[in-house]
């Protein structure tokens, strides 16, 4: 493997677009905050925990997360958390992230969605990279939940720059929360959906058509429908792609059969994100670094893949056309235009 290669990615400047800040908990923090505030936790040790983390699917994986979240209950919680993930993000190289969360597991608690905001919004407010906040609806549960969230969540309008949707894909197409997300637009917030990863190409399809999203997140499946394949492209909608989330969840068997190539060689603004990083074995870089040794990816394709993670964020145009002179400036050393 081209160990300078694996260097330049490493260190180049990169925005995540793709992270549940809930699936950042590692089983060390897990433990100290369920000693905390007093939570049992039904796993006797911090290797028991991590023992667990042994899930096939997303349903699976789904279960152990919630387990995992049951620790959170008071704003500092939250705080502590995404001042973790954030460090790990400043030691990737991230300039930019936009975090993703998910009130419901914390409401259905009982614990007060201000809480949860407040303390995601602080640590993001002080820490040492760029960070904005995109609030996702649990696609498991009902419109009507959503939409009560939403209600919620109206007096930090603007502490959110965007809405998602994640949790259990198929049978649970986005179509399910038209109402909600056209309330969304309404408010001016960003809209992004997950589609396309357990779920079919039209998912993706409705996410577009229906919800009105402006970024699929995962969509990986879009290439098996040609014409979307097409359609994607042209719009210039940007996919974020989780290659260890897929590996994990058996989206792909090995990331030798990963299709983050072809999405970037069929023209798609694909990017590379963590998912959610302390259960499906690495941060940013170590997607990165998993990638490029698994897939014959050069020098280009992590400039390509450096300046779509930008091209792609909810940055002001300004602010966004920096990070790129960043990305441009720092590949420039390499000879690469
Ligand atoms: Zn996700």
């Amino acid at each position: 493997m081209n160990t300078q290669l694996l260097h330049i990615v490493q260190n180049m400047p990169k925005a995540e677009l793709h992270i549940h800040i809930e699936g950042s908990l590692e089983p060390e923090l897990i433990f100290a905050l369920a000693e905390r505030n007093g939570v049992a936790l039904d796993y006797p040790n911090v290797e028991a925990l991590r023992a667990a983390y042994d899930f096939h699917d997303l349903q699976s994986f789904l279960d152990i997360y919630y387990a995992g979240a049951s620790v959170l209950l008071k704003e500092q919680d939250f705080y502590d958390m995404t001042a973790a993930y954030l460090a790990k993000a400043k030691a990737d190289h991230v300039r930019h992230t936009e975090i993703f969360f998910d009130p419901q597991t914390h409401t259905a608690r009982g614990v007060p969605i201000g809480d949860v905001i407040h303390g995601i919004h602080r640590a993001c407010q002080e820490g040492p990279v760029s960070a904005t906040l995109i609030m996702c609806f649990l696609r498991h549960l009902s419109e009507e939940d959503a939409l009560a969230t939403l209600d919620a969540a109206l007096p930090y309008r603007d502490l959110i720059i965007g809405v998602g949707l994640d949790s259990s894909e198929v049978g649970h197409p986005p179509e399910k929360f038209a109402r909600v997300f056209a309330r969304c637009r309404e408010l001016g917030l960003h809209l992004v959906a997950h589609a396309g990863e357990e779920g079919p190409p039209a998912y993706i399809e409705t996410a577009l058509d229906v919800l009105k999203v402006e970024r699929i997140d995962h969509g990986v499946r879009c290439l098996e429908d040609a014409a979307l394949t097409r359609r994607v492209a042209a719009e210039g909608i940007a996919l974020t792609v989780c290659p260890l989330s897929n590996i994990k969840l058996r989206v792909f068997d090995t990331m030798k059969e990963h299709n983050l190539l072809q999405l970037l060689d069929a023209g798609l603004v694909a990017t590379v994100n963590s998912d959610d990083p302390a259960y499906f074995g690495g941060y940013l870089n170590e997607n990165f670094v998993a990638a490029f040794e698994s897939l014959p990816l050069g020098l280009q394709h992590a400039h390509q893949l450096a300046r779509n993670s930008f091209t792609a964020s909810f940055l002001e145009p300004e602010k966004k056309q920096q990070f790129l002179d960043e990305v441009d400036a720092y590949f420039a050393a390499f000879n690469v235009v």
